[in-house]
């Protein structure tokens, strides 16, 4: 019998490293899913799977508002706004353009880094201490341009980035060429950072669960939770059509749609769904020696030993999760334009993947405990770095439930209180 009771809604990567985190800590803990766990259709599972320190920048930054901006109105574009007259987009849209000029960029990117290089250590700890079979490659990640400008701009990011404390290789053509001799490859030079790295999203949600099963957690699946039942301002059941779900805390890591699951308690959580897609083709050739990001093309290219997944696209603001050939056909061939002797299989819409990356105004995760519902917490936000910061995300979530402290610039910029007391 464990002295605390927690339900997580939410079975995808951040809910499940947070029942891992409870766990550990002696905490009772039931997740709940409203599809399968693992689940094809959450945002976790067909992802690129890359680990990212080199992520450190966050999305809310002039140059990714112009590259956006300029992607909206580009018809075809890999980045862009799915626009409609829809009020929450339009806030959120405020709230991104002015966090995209705030002066204090560069201490949410300090914080960024700081998580990013925690998470990598706890996806190594939580390896070696209890889940062999994670999947994890930290051997790198490279970042390819294949223009002067782009190879310009990711140059100055790799001096940042090794002020930062992550270290990066401006790599020239030949550098690339010798680690992948049986590659035809037509790149203006690349940046290698050697502390990225990649997990099969599937493999490493499986062992997860595997082991939360064998350490008493409660796994509930096809289960939507649709409702709440409250006391003041506590809640005391999270509820499904008739069943209810009694716990000490409850918390929401339900993705994009986190938002709509706090509505019903007059909790605001700010996100849009950021669309993205991906396929997989068979391994019948030579493969990339490292997970790959075509920064001028917006394409993530991670190899596995049997298959590589091609992945893209960041369409914000679109919950529709069809997948049309177009926009398959945009990665393959940006994928053929620079890499031509490449073998990417045709893809289809049928076999192919989309999901919605859960994306906050000012571009870093939202994890935090409610100012209306003292037993309320959220982890969400986390964009494109969900299965990177992971670790990091059930880490601090399950210190909060337990009254620790967090640091300081974690609570000051991840804390959902920055959005005002919606939360
Ligand atoms: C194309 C693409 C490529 C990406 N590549 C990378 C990458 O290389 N590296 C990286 O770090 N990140 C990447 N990401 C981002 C990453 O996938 C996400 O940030 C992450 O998966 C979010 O995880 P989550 O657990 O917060 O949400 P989810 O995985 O969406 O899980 C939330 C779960 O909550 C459930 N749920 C929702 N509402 C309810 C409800 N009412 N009741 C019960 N259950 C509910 C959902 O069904 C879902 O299973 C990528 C994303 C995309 C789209």
């Amino acid at each position: 019998m464990r002295d605390k009771t927690t339900v997580i809604i939410g079975g995808g990567v951040t809910g499940l490293f947070t029942a891992y985190f409870l766990v550990k800590k002696g905490v009772e803990v039931t997740v709940i899913d409203d599809g399968t766990i693992p689940g094809l259709h959450s945002c976790s599972s067909g992802n690129a799977g890359m680990i990212v320190p080199s992520h450190f920048l966050p999305l809310a930054n002039p140059d990714t508002l112009k590259e956006g901006l300029r992607g909206s109105f580009t018809p075809g574009s890999a980045f862009g706004i799915h626009w409609s007259v829809n009020s929450d987009l339009l806030r959120w849209l405020a709230g991104y353009l002015r966090n995209s000029f705030s002066r204090v960029i560069p201490a949410k990117t300090e914080t960024l880094a700081a998580l990013h290089l925690e998470s990598r250590d706890l996806f190594q700890l939580v390896q070696s201490a209890d889940i062999p079979d994670l999947s994890l490659d930290l051997t790198g990640l490279v970042m390819v341009s294949s223009t002067r400008k782009s190879f310009d701009r990711e140059k100055r990011s790799a001096d940042q980035s090794i002020r930062l404390g992550i270290p990066a290789e401006v790599w020239s053509p030949d550098t690339f060429r010798s680690l992948n001799a049986h590659i035809d490859a037509r790149l203006t030079g690349a940046v290698f950072y050697p502390l990225d790295g990649k997990v099969d999203p599937v493999t490493m949600l499986l062992s997860l669960v595997n082991w939360l099963k064998a350490n008493g957690v409660t796994i509930i699946e096809n289960c939507p939770v649709t409702g709440w039942k409250t006391d003041d301002h506590q809640i005391i059941a999270a509820k499904s059509d008739d069943r209810e779900f009694i716990a000490d805390d409850f918390l929401i890591c339900a993705g994009d749609r986190s938002g709509l699951i706090t509505k019903l308690l007059g909790c605001e959580i700010p996100l849009q769904p950021g669309k993205g897609i991906s396929f997989d083709s068979p391994n019948s050739g030579p493969i990339l020696s490292h997970p790959t990001l075509l920064q001028d093309h917006h394409v993530a290219i991670t190899p596995y030993e049997k298959y590589t997944r091609f992945a893209g696209d960041f369409l914000l603001g679109n919950r529709n999760n069809r997948v049309t050939q177009e926009r398959l056909t945009r990665i393959r061939q940006s994928t053929h334009q620079v890499f031509p002797g490449l073998t990417v299989n045709q893809p289809f819409a049928e076999t192919s993947w989309s999901g919605f990356r859960p994306v906050s105004p000012d571009g870093m995760p939202i994890i935090g405990r409610s100012k209306k519902w003292s037993n309320l917490l959220t982890g969400t936000g986390h964009a494109m770095m969900g299965i990177s910061l992971g670790p990091v995300s059930g880490s601090i979530l399950s210190d909060l439930v337990m009254g620790i402290p967090v640091k300081p610039d974690y609570e000051r910029f991840l804390a959902p209180s920055r959005f005002g007391n919606s939360f």
